[in-house]
Order: structure tokens, then C-alpha cells, then sequence
């Protein structure tokens, strides 16, 4: 038998834990401003519920794998906690606890009655084949069962993780309440009461974002996209549909480059068949981190944390920065672009599309009842152009970045949730 644990060799420092670092650096930026004192401070720093789960993973060839898996609560004080369930080597309790917090400051930003809440699984899912994936799914469901259900705690999709997953994750879950209980988990297939316009809602979103912060035509705008995954690819194709040039993208596979604009359905079709976007024939090889530093308007970095730094925020061009990833910017980073006038969208602004199609999926799962595209997108497109200009206002006001302001509002609401509800006992 062999056991994949993750090191634990306390001199290293994790790209999860400067996840955390991240998020903790945030929110201490916002209460500060609020005002709020030492105590809730500490509420609102420490997760509500963490636990962490040993998977064992039976292979094809008859060995026995164990992995580590998370799911943390950060906050439940606005409603059931709510995040997306990540499958990458590199997930670790730091990195989960991180993104669960985002997910509760979004949540509150956005308006939509959850708290925040993350899953991860530390494994490499393309190194699984289907049966191990959904047995790897079927188990992690099973170990965090007593957190999750419709009205405690419902995952999603993240990195590594799709509508098949969801649909696992369902059924597992429904098979041990002996009914079907679609409403425990959002980014469902629509034939499980999945919802229109869920599969591209983040994406959607980054496409809102942007458009708000671009303020005028977006004819001939330019763009690279970091991550071309479930959230880049279309963040990709609807920014080119709205008259964007999008010249650039990068997967893990490496960056192309066409400096009159990439055809975005082709190179979704090439990603599909080929796994990635090396070798794509129609543009330009380019060295993946190059992407970064290309002269483009609008850089989307859709991949993972972590992606603008200290050592490349010098070297960007783009004059406007709208993060489809969770954490893609440090704070270091985030001071460089300030001082140098780049605006950047944050996470739990510009992505926040996807919760909020996650948030009308549950709506309707509860109530056995299905809306259009239409009526979803425009609910979309209402609470995404609501937030951001909230944001933008408040920012305005009070001299702070759109990070900034937008963590002082999502942080203000749980706070006073927080406060309302009182501490029991
Ligand atoms: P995904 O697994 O579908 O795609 C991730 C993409 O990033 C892949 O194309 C991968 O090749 C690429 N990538 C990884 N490392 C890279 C690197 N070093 N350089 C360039 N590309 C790299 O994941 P996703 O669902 O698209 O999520 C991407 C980001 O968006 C994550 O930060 C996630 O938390 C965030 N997010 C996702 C959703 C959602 O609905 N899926 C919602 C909100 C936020």
C-alpha cells in the first residue's frame, strides 16, 4: 500500500499558505477600516469547521492509494456555507481555508444569503482514470458527509473538478438520505436539475466585469487570458464575442500568441481534442509566464493563486487587470500595480458569477422548479452590475483600491450578520 501525504516540513512555505497569507492580509486591511474590534476580528480570521479526511483510493491495478482531502466552513453567520470543490496536487488545508474565506466575503458582496466554504482533494485528477475519479468522489463525499446538505453546506465546481464530479457528488450524497437531493450541490448536469447558464456563468461574469470597468466600447480592446479552463476558455470566448481582441492565452501546456486576434472557438476545439493549447497551429508559440507581460489592455488571469507577484507585477502592461481566479494577486503585487495605476477587478468581485448562478440553481432545486436562460442571465447580469458598482462608489469615496473597498463591504455584511445573530451561549 502505498500513502500520498502531503509534506509537511514546517520550514516550507506552501503556495496555500500564501494563499492564506493573502486572505488574512485582506481582511485585516478591511477591519481595520471598519473599525471592528480585536475579538470579531479573530471570529472572522478562523474558519468555523475544518476537517480534514484520509481517502483511500483503490487503482485499476489493485493498489491501494490515500490521499488527503478538506472541506472547511468559514463562515455561516449569512446562510448555508457554499464553495467549490477543488481536485489539484498541490491542495492543502491552507489553500482551502483561503478560498473558503473569499467565498464568504463574495457571497456577502454579491448579496446572496450563504456563508463561505471550500472542499479540496490533494491529487492530480488527469493521472486518474474515470472509475478511480469516481470512486476517489464517491469516498471524499462519503468522509465529509455530516458537513454538507442543502442546508449546511453545498459544493461546486472548482480547478479539477466538472458536472460529472457534481453529479457523483449528488448521488453519493442521495443514495445515503435514500431520496434524491439535488439541491446539496450546484454545477450539476441540467438533466440532475443543474441550471442554464451555470456551466458559463463565471465566465459571464468576468465578461460583465470587465465591460463595467472598460467603461466604453470594448471594439478592439486587447486581451490575454491566463488558464484556459472552465472559467478562461469562455472568459476568452465571450470577451471576443463582445468585440474584444483576445491575443493571447496560456494553459499549463504552455501560451500562443496571435497578434490580430485568436479564434476562440477553434482553439477552444484544438484544447478539446489536444488536451491544451501547445501545438496549436493557427498562432504563435509563446513562453507561458511571457503571457504576463504582453502590451494588451486587459489581462485576465484565470489559472491559479499566486500568478502575479512581486517579482511580475513590475513588468505588466495591461492598464486593467479582472481576476477570474480566486487569490491570483498578492498583496505585494497588489501595492506595484496600485502605485503604478493599474485597476484591478478582484475575485471576489469579478468571478462572483459563478456563485451566483450556483446561488439560482439551489433556488430552484429547493422549489422543484426551472427557470429560463433569460430570467438567469438577467438575474446574473443584475447582481454582478449591482456589486460592482457599489464597489466602484464606495472606492471612490473613500480613496481605496476596488480590492479594498470591495472586501469593506463583503466583510461590513458578515460582520454585522455576526453581530445581529449574537454569540451563543
Ligand atoms: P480548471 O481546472 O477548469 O482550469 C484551470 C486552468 O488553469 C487550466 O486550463 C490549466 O491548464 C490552467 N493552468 C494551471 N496552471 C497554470 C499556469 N501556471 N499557467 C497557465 N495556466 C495554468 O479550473 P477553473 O474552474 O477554470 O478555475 C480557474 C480559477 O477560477 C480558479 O482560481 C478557481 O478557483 C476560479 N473560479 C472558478 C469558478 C468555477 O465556477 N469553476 C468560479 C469562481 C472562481
Amino acid at each position: 500500500m502505498s500513502i500520498m501525504v502531503p509534506s509537511t516540513t514546517p520550514a516550507l512555505i506552501t503556495p496555500g499558505r500564501q494563499a492564506l497569507d493573502s486572505a488574512l492580509h485582506q481582511l485585516a486591511q478591511a477591519a481595520e477600516h471598519l473599525g471592528l474590534d480585536d475579538g470579531l476580528r479573530t471570529m472572522l480570521a478562523t474558519p468555523r469547521r475544518s476537517l480534514t479526511v484520509s481517502v483511500p483510493v483503490r487503482r485499476e491495478d489493485g493498489r491501494l492509494d490515500v490521499v488527503q482531502g478538506y472541506r472547511v466552513q468559514h463562515n455561516v453567520s449569512r446562510g448555508p456555507a457554499k464553495g467549490g470543490l477543488r481536485f489539484h496536487p498541490s491542495t492543502d488545508i491552507h489553500e482551502v481555508t483561503a478560498l473558503a474565506m473569499w467565498m464568504t466575503w463574495k457571497c456577502a458582496l454579491v448579496g446572496i444569503p450563504y456563508g463561505g466554504a471550500k472542499g479540496g482533494v490533494a491529487v492530480d485528477p488527469a493521472g486518474l482514470t474515470t472509475r478511480e475519479l469516481e470512486r476517489l468522489t464517491r469516498r471524499y463525499v462519503n468522509e465529509i458527509l455530516p458537513l454538507i446538505g442543502p442546508e449546511k453546506d453545498i459544493p461546486a465546481p472548482d480547478v479539477g473538478t466538472d458536472e460529472q464530479t457534481m453529479a457523483w457528488v449528488m448521488d453519493t450524497y442521495s443514495v445515503n438520505a435514500g431520496y434524491s437531493v439535488p439541491g446539496v450541490v450546484t454545477g450539476k448536469p441540467m438533466t440532475l436539475g443543474g441550471s442554464l447558464g451555470r456551466a458559463g456563468a463565471t465566465s459571464r461574469g468576468v465578461q460583465i466585469a470587465a465591460l463595467a470597468a472598460l467603461g466604453g466600447s470594448p471594439e478592439g480592446v486587447t486581451v490575454a487570458v491566463q488558464g484556459f479552463g472552465k472559467v478562461g476558455a469562455l472568459a476568452a470566448q465571450y470577451l471576443s464575442d463582445a468585440g474584444c481582441k483576445v491575443v493571447a492565452v496560456s494553459d499549463v501546456t504552455g501560451a500562443v500568441y496571435a497578434g490580430s486576434g485568436l479564434d476562440i472557438a477553434r482553439l477552444r476545439a484544438w484544447v478539446a481534442e489536444e488536451g491544451g493549447v501547445h501545438g496549436y497551429r493557427h498562432a504563435d508559440a509563446l513562453a507561458r509566464d511571457d503571457l504576463f507581460e504582453l502590451d494588451v489592455d486587459v489581462l485576465v488571469p484565470a489559472a491559479l493563486e499566486g500568478a502575479i507577484t512581486e517579482a511580475n507585477a513590475p513588468r505588466i502592461r495591461a492598464r486593467l487587470i479582472v481576476e477570474g481566479a480566486n487569490g491570483p494577486t498578492t498583496p505585494q503585487a497588489d501595492e506595484i500595480l496600485a502605485a503604478s495605476g493599474t485597476t484591478v477587478v478582484p475575485d471576489i468581485l469579478a468571478n462572483a458569477g459563478g456563485v451566483i448562478v450556483s446561488y439560482l440553481e439551489w433556488v430552484q432545486n429547493m422549489q422543484a422548479y426551472s427557470w429560463s436562460s433569460g430570467e438567469v442571465e438577467l438575474k446574473l447580469r443584475d447582481l454582478m452590475q449591482g456589486a460592482y458598482s457599489e464597489v466602484k462608489s464606495l472606492a471612490a469615496e473613500r480613496g481605496l483600491t476596488l480590492r479594498q473597498a470591495a472586501h469593506v463591504i463583503g466583510v461590513g455584511r458578515v460582520a454585522d450578520a455576526h453581530q445581529m445573530r449574537g454569540l451563543y451561549p
